[in-house]
């Protein structure tokens, strides 16, 4: 199959009249050519009229379930107004629903948030995934049920997945995991990387979901667990993601309990490296931030779910310039717009600097924002989840998307200015047809099963799987 698009972004601009040759078997780019007006193969090809064609993107960090909240902890108890609503008061909603999910929700809730990120442009995900046992804490026949679950969801919408598989162990450091978080438990680092490694085996054949390994925090993973964890990524050349920093009080006790901050301590820990994601990684002092740039790591900036939480603002550009780079996830999915997600990181930047065009490169004489943001969105994310994808080239991976140039929000867009007003301006719903793997999976902006995964999802919400629960303690 050949897509004849009006513009291809290839090597960070969008270039007029390029033909893109897909292999459906291989599911990858076979060639990328000159294709010169009206000179079409019509039998094998696709003419895209009015549309634009952009690498897929790669959403680096999500829990899918977290969807079902979607609203609901916007409303939170009047009680909360002591310090007032928080990560923490939200964590305890979030909880809520953990516990009341069975597997066949968890299928039908992530198979509803995967079509929703398909909608968006979103390719590949990078599903964060903690929710591991039984709604009382034991594990399940297959202990690894639930992620089986999500995969499933993955591959029935036509989503790639990186399944980061999560241990969890204690609920703050030194302290017992609490009731709530029973069914998150690795009770060793052993269990977790049998589990894991079992994980990794089942889905070998699989072409569209892999394996990688995660430590939720250093709140929930004890400091002498992580260089076992870091060394089976390493054996096995898996990603390796871990929460970092999101909030000041997990800061605070790392340093009373370790005597450093986080980021120096998965240094000593000897988990710093190229292979490492730190999600979010908020606040960061400047010795961290030269760390991180140093090791060439990445960051997972999550900045619509940041900000949802009140978390705080990514240093982007200074991690940018120390050397590090910066991946994007939707985390929380309190709204799934990858493009809100890109922008942000810079519009963050200019409120902070009161200066415009700050994350931006020079090319001739003008400095370009969408280059490197639309970046972080496929090709920091390939790097941090080692997949081939996230860039229109021969040999990458054919996961695709067609933007429609006929949109209001994009009207008066000139070649020059259609990169910077996809990205900082334009509406999510400009995309129209999304391919993985090689394979057409949205069409017009719509999904084969699109009615059956709205319906399975609002019979788990309306069957109140998604009631918020501000009690009970972490
Ligand atoms: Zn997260």
């Amino acid at each position: 199959m050949t897509l004849y698009p009006d513009l291809t972004w290839v090597r960070d601009r969008f270039q007029r009249d390029l033909a893109v040759e897909v292999d459906a078997g291989t599911g990858r780019i076979t060639a990328v050519a000159p294709a010169p007006a009206g000179r079409f193969d019509y039998q094998r090809g696709i003419r895209m009229r009015s549309r634009a064609l952009v690498p897929g993107f790669i959403n680096g960090h999500s829990h899918a379930f977290q969807r079902l909240i979607r609203g609901r902890t916007q409303r939170p108890p009047a009680q909360d107004n002591g310090d007032g609503a928080n990560f923490w008061t939200w964590r305890e909603a979030m909880y809520g629903a953990a516990l009341t999910l069975s597997a066949d929700d968890v299928y039908r809730v992530a198979r509803f948030c995967f079509l929703e990120m398909l909608r968006t442009g979103i390719t590949t995900v990078g599903e964060f995934h903690y929710l591991h046992h039984q709604p009382d804490g034991r594990p399940y026949p297959d202990p690894n049920e639930l992620a089986h679950r999500v995969i499933a969801a993955a591959g029935s919408v036509g989503m790639r997945i990186v399944l980061l598989n999560v241990c969890y162990a204690t609920g703050g450091i030194g302290a017992p995991l609490g009731d709530r978080q029973r069914r998150f438990r690795a009770p060793s680092p052993e269990e977790f990387l049998e589990r894991t490694h079992g994980l990794s085996t089942a889905v070998v054949d699989r072409p569209m979901a892999t394996v990688g390994i995660a430590a939720h925090s250093l709140r929930a993973v004890p400091r002498d667990w992580l260089p076992s964890l870091w060394g089976a990524a390493e054996d096995r050349d898996l990603p390796f993601h871990i929460h970092v920093s999101e909030q000041p009080a997990e800061v605070e006790a790392t340093v009373a309990a370790y005597g450093m901050r986080p980021v120096q301590l998965l240094e000593r820990a000897g988990v710093l490296g190229e292979r490492l994601t730190a999600v979010h990684a908020t606040h960061l002092d400047d010795g961290e931030v030269e760390l991180l740039g140093r090791a060439g790591s990445t960051v997972c900036a999550c900045p619509t779910t940041e900000r949802d939480l009140g978390d705080g603002f990514l240093r982007g550009l200074d991690l940018l310039e120390a050397g590090a780079h910066i991946a994007l996830g939707t985390d929380s999915h309190t709204m799934l717009n990858f493009l809100e997600e890109m922008r942000l990181v810079e519009y963050h930047e200019r409120l902070l600097r009161r200066q415009r065009a700050v994350i931006a490169e020079e090319r001739g004489d003008l400095r370009l924002v969408a280059p490197p943001l639309l970046r972080m969105a496929t090709q920091a994310g390939a790097r941090s989840l080692h997949t081939d994808a996230g860039r229109i080239e021969a040999g990458a991976l054919a996961d695709l998307v067609a933007i429609d140039l006929d949109h209001p929000s994009l009207a008066g867009w000139s070649d020059d200015t259609l990169a910077p007003t996809l990205v900082l301006s334009a509406s999510p719903d400009v995309v129209t047809d999304v391919w993985v793997d090689g394979v057409q999976r949205l069409r017009d902006r719509s999904h084969a099963d699109g009615g059956d995964i709205m319906a399975g999802f609002l019979d788990v919400a309306r069957a109140g799987g998604a009631k918020p629960d501000g009690g009970g303690s972490a």
